[in-house]
């Protein structure tokens, strides 16, 4: 079982888009083991992007994760970092495949409704930048379907 971590970005709470999204999650059987709202402040922002710090559009990016609330979910389930990837779809909306949450939803390469973990080790990172351990429901998985 693998964790990874999840962000509907302003332009996705901004267009009541949190329950399509989620549905995509759930539909791609990943579990949602703790979520909630977040508006984060600048020094937040540039801390959870600093991997990105040197990149030409860190602080549009910054800017824009600020710019109203983002909710932010752990997700479980067998190979969860690929399989939430895969159903974003690729960065660029353009070139997301068709059904992805990026395809359907995203308006630009910018505001691309959702964030993903890229590897395990930095879900875990990601995770603590939200979540304590006792928001974590640890137990969902074992529920049948
Ligand atoms: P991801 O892993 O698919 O989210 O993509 P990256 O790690 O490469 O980039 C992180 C985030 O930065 C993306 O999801 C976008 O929101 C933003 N981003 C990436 N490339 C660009 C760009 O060329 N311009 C702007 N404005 N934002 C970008």
């Amino acid at each position: 079982m693998e964790k990874t971590f999840s962000i509907i970005k302003p332009d996705g709470v901004r267009r009541n888009l949190i329950g399509q999204v989620l549905a995509k999650i759930e539909q791609a059987g990943l579990r949602i083991t703790a979520t909630k709202l977040v508006h984060m402040t600048k020094e937040q922002a540039e801390k959870f992007y600093e991997i990105h710090a040197k990149r030409p559009f860190y602080q549009e990016l910054c800017e824009y994760m600020i710019s109203g609330p983002v909710l932010v979910s752990v997700l479980e389930g067998p190979n969860a970092v690929a399989v939430y990837r895969d159903i974003m779809g690729a960065t660029n909306p353009a070139q997301a495949e068709k059904g992805t949450i990026r395809a359907e939803f995203a308006l630009s390469i910018g505001e691309n409704t959702v964030h993903g973990s890229d590897s395990s080790e930095n879900a875990k990172i990601e995770i603590s930048h939200f979540f304590s351990e006792i928001e974590m429901v640890n137990s969902l998985t074992k529920i049948s379907h």
